[in-house]
């Protein structure tokens, strides 16, 4: 992990260093933005498997990773996470968010004021996303969760049906409830939490 966030401290700091240059030549107020890429996610994961191959670890999924983003499938603790993507905020001066995936954590108020004073501590922006969808069909309030073949179905009463379900999901910096492309859905399902069930029911 140290080599690759050295790297990516370096790509960083050189886009800071270009936006500087066209500043001062041309007196107009650049600065870097972490993307939240919203459909271009797949987008870019396409052109770039068109153009380069499958490269394993980089181009094999449906999508590519938001900014300097931790990738969803990564096993890493909210802590950890929020701590090292705050040393990335600092140059991504144009605007910024990082996020932990929580289960829900409704009975335990404990871990939440924790885990806000550690953002208020040491990063800018961030946020937490936890699970909050309803199957019309049965009346199921839990996670909605998402089949091999990337098609969303209430896991007790196997509705499919995106009419009869009520599904909210972070997208990219909000909450999007109108079903994805292929590329977020595959990124939603493979987002790892990054506070575990034991933690969240203690
Ligand atoms: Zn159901």
């Amino acid at each position: 992990m140290e080599t690759g966030k050295e790297f990516g401290l370096k790509i960083m700091e050189h886009l800071n260093d270009a936006c500087k240059k066209w500043k001062a030549e041309e007196d107009i107020d650049y600065s870097v933005y972490g993307t939240p890429i919203e459909a271009t996610t797949y987008k870019f994961a396409k052109c770039l498997k068109e153009r380069f191959g499958v490269v394993k670890g980089v181009t094999d999924k449906n999508y590519i990773t938001n900014s300097y983003h931790v990738p969803v499938f990564e096993e890493i603790d909210a802590f950890s996470k929020l701590k090292l993507e705050s040393e990335f905020q600092r140059l991504s001066p144009g605007g910024a968010i990082s996020y932990v995936e929580t289960p829900n954590l409704q009975d335990n108020l404990d871990v939440v004021i924790e885990l806000i004073k550690f953002i208020y501590d040491n990063i800018m922006y961030a946020e937490l996303n936890t699970k909050s969808d309803y199957c019309q069909k049965c009346g199921y309030t839990g996670e909605i969760l998402v089949d091999d073949n990337l098609e969303w179905y209430c896991p007790n009463c196997g509705n499919r049906d995106h009419n009869l379900l009520n599904v909210a999901r972070r997208t990219c910096g909000y909450i999007g409830t109108n079903f994805w492309n292929k590329g977020r859905t595959q990124e939603i399902k493979e987002r790892v939490l990054h506070i575990d069930n034991k933690e969240a029911n203690k």
